[in-house]
């Protein structure tokens, strides 16, 4: 048995939520809390949403959002704790802690999760208590169980919907949160559903993805889903494989249960490398995995029916009409997902001022966030907001494609700063490099390290962290680099993409994009995407045209080779 197994069979995982309030009183330090809890609690903590950060003594706290959805009120006090708690302190640099966004902060993830750094043990329950009055958490934010449920940002507004999902969501989310039955999985388990055509909620790389579907059933049309299963990025990518089953919404529950008893009863336990669900279904085959589930699902799933999943088709940045008359939902862009307390409580309370009584604020899987429910005649003033002067909902083509990871600030596993890196490309390749009119956003996802936080296989320009070792003659200097991916997307011609180039030095990235993007330009047929260029072209010649840039791609030793 691996050392998380047997920290979590010393102890139930969700009993560790009882025992922060105990640390937080007598505000135990990092080394205290083991010592109390006699070893392991650092891996059981993940259960209360709380995971270490390098800086000892402080936390990273994941706040869940199924399907990315929050009231108002709700958003306004994520803001508000950010502000309070969320704080860098003095000795790691305080207001100066981080140039770009100061010392109260939060990072929107791909997972629709919030994130908050700085977080002291002793400052949690206080949190908690504030979440508890309106109805938010962050249990089993983290660790191996099943994590935030997935959905379209725009669930119950956007005309590509075939069904609003977000009751299915929120039914799902809540069966699995402080199930202790289930809160022990071999690894985390991630779930998506949607009932839009689009898929902007990635079911290709989840374990879990619930799609739209159709079928006759007793002479009757019903909507409900297709599952995919086994998908997922990191060491290991793979694409999800489709069940032949129709899932009724009112039976999503009992399906994700069974699946989770399938994972939790055959899924590896031992080595924690090779423990995810894609695992097993490669192992399996789809046809024995939907056996297996069927054989544990206390209902009897009808076969498939007819899909009706489009594909994705780009993000919801801008101001678009929803499908009730003259009302709108507006998406802003948050580069690298992170942007202070304050702004996001200003958003919160400018969905209040302007929306109707049903506004929501919604958080994307591209790190973007929505305000929705906002009459024609508010939509200038919600514009007029000094927040929506940063996060414009009219941005670049490379700001409003970009993804980064928490990176090296905070990240144990991080081999180079990502954020702040990602936030300044962004702005600076939107001003340097002109993209063809008709292309609208360009997807550079930007990961510290291999485990695919920031999900660079699926994007146009992925980055994984390395660093390089240089040689001049002034001898041999270690510096920051990446892995550099070209081509990936995901819906229906999804595809990983390929790493064309390894351990390129930072400094090296903007003058190679430079040329490829000047190459892009001249040679791409009409409307040909860059994802699609760069696939009809070979990893010599991309490389090959990299190399001409004026600082040329230099190519150095990968960490660890
Ligand atoms: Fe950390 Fe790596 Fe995930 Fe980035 S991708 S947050 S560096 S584990």
């Amino acid at each position: 048995m691996n050392t998380v197994e047997q920290h979590k069979q010393e102890k139930h995982p969700l009993d560790v939520i009882d025992d922060v309030y105990d640390y937080a009183d007598e505000e135990l330090s990092f080394e205290e809390i083991e010592a109390r809890a006699g070893g392991g609690e650092w891996e059981r903590l993940k259960w209360a949403g709380m995971y270490a950060q390098k800086q000892e003594g402080y936390f990273m706290i994941r706040t869940k959002v199924p399907g990315g959805k929050l009231t108002p009120e709700q958003a306004e006090v994520i803001g508000e704790v950010t502000d309070d708690l969320a704080v860098a302190p003095e000795e790691y640099g305080g207001e100066e802690q981080n140039e770009l966004w100061g010392d109260a902060y939060l990072d929107i993830t791909t997972r629709q999760d919030i994130q908050k750094h700085w977080i002291r043990v002793e400052d949690v329950p206080e949190m908690w208590d504030r979440y508890d009055e309106v109805g938010l958490t962050t249990v089993q934010g983290c660790g191996d169980s099943a994590r935030n449920v997935l959905g379209c940002p725009a669930a119950g507004l956007d005309d590509h919907e075939c069904f609003n999902a977000q009751p299915v969501i929120e039914a799902v989310s809540d069966f699995f949160t402080e199930n202790r039955e289930y809160a022990n999985l071999p690894r985390k388990f991630k779930i998506t559903i949607t009932g839009c055509a689009h898929d902007c909620a990635q079911s290709q790389i989840n374990d879990v993805g619930l799609v739209p579907a159709k079928k006759e059933i007793d002479g009757e049309y019903l909507y409900g889903f297709h599952a995919r299963v086994g998908g997922g990025l990191s060491d290991g990518p793979r694409m999800s494989s489709e069940l032949d089953a129709f899932i009724r919404p009112e039976d999503a529950v009992e399906f994700c249960r069974a699946v989770a008893q399938t994972f939790k009863e055959l899924g590896d336990r031992n080595n924690r490398g090779v423990c995810r669900m894609r695992y097993l279904v490669e192992q399996l085959g789809p046809e024995k995995f939907e056996e297996a589930v069927r054989d544990r699902c206390t209902i009897d799933l009808p076969t498939g029916g007819q899909n009706l999943t489009v594909g994705y088709q780009g993000d919801h940045v801008g101001v678009h009409e929803q499908k009730q008359d003259g009302l709108n939902y507006v998406g802003f862009n948050v580069i690298a997902g992170r942007m202070g307390g304050d702004e996001f409580a200003e958003a919160a309370r400018a969905a209040e001022t302007y929306g109707t009584e049903d506004a929501s604020v919604r958080l994307a899987t591209d790190q973007n966030f929505l305000i929705t429910h906002i009459p024609d005649e508010h939509v200038d003033d919600l514009l007029a907001e000094p927040f929506a002067q940063e996060y414009s909902p009219d941005p670049g083509p490379f700001s409003r494609g970009a993804v980064g990871c928490t990176g090296n600030e905070f990240c144990n596993y991080a081999i180079i700063e990502t954020k702040k890196r990602t936030k300044r490309w962004a702005r600076e390749l939107d001003d340097r490099i002109n993209v063809p009119d008709d292309i609208e956003s360009i997807r550079m996802h930007m990961s510290g390290c291999s485990a695919s936080c920031a999900q660079p296989q699926i994007a146009d320009i992925g980055f994984r962290g390395e660093t390089v070792k240089l040689e001049d003659e002034d001898g041999d200097d270690i510096v920051e680099g990446m892995d550099f991916g070209l081509g990936g997307s995901l819906g229906a011609d999804n595809e990983f993409l390929d790493w064309v180039e390894s351990a390129v030095p930072a400094d090296s990235v903007i003058p190679a994009l430079e040329q490829l993007f000047e190459a892009y330009s001249e040679d791409r047929d009409d409307d040909e995407q860059f994802y699609e260029w760069c696939r009809g072209v070979d990893n010599a010649e991309l490389r090959s045209i990299m190399q001409g840039a004026d600082a040329p791609v230099a190519r150095g030793v990968a960490h660890g080779d």
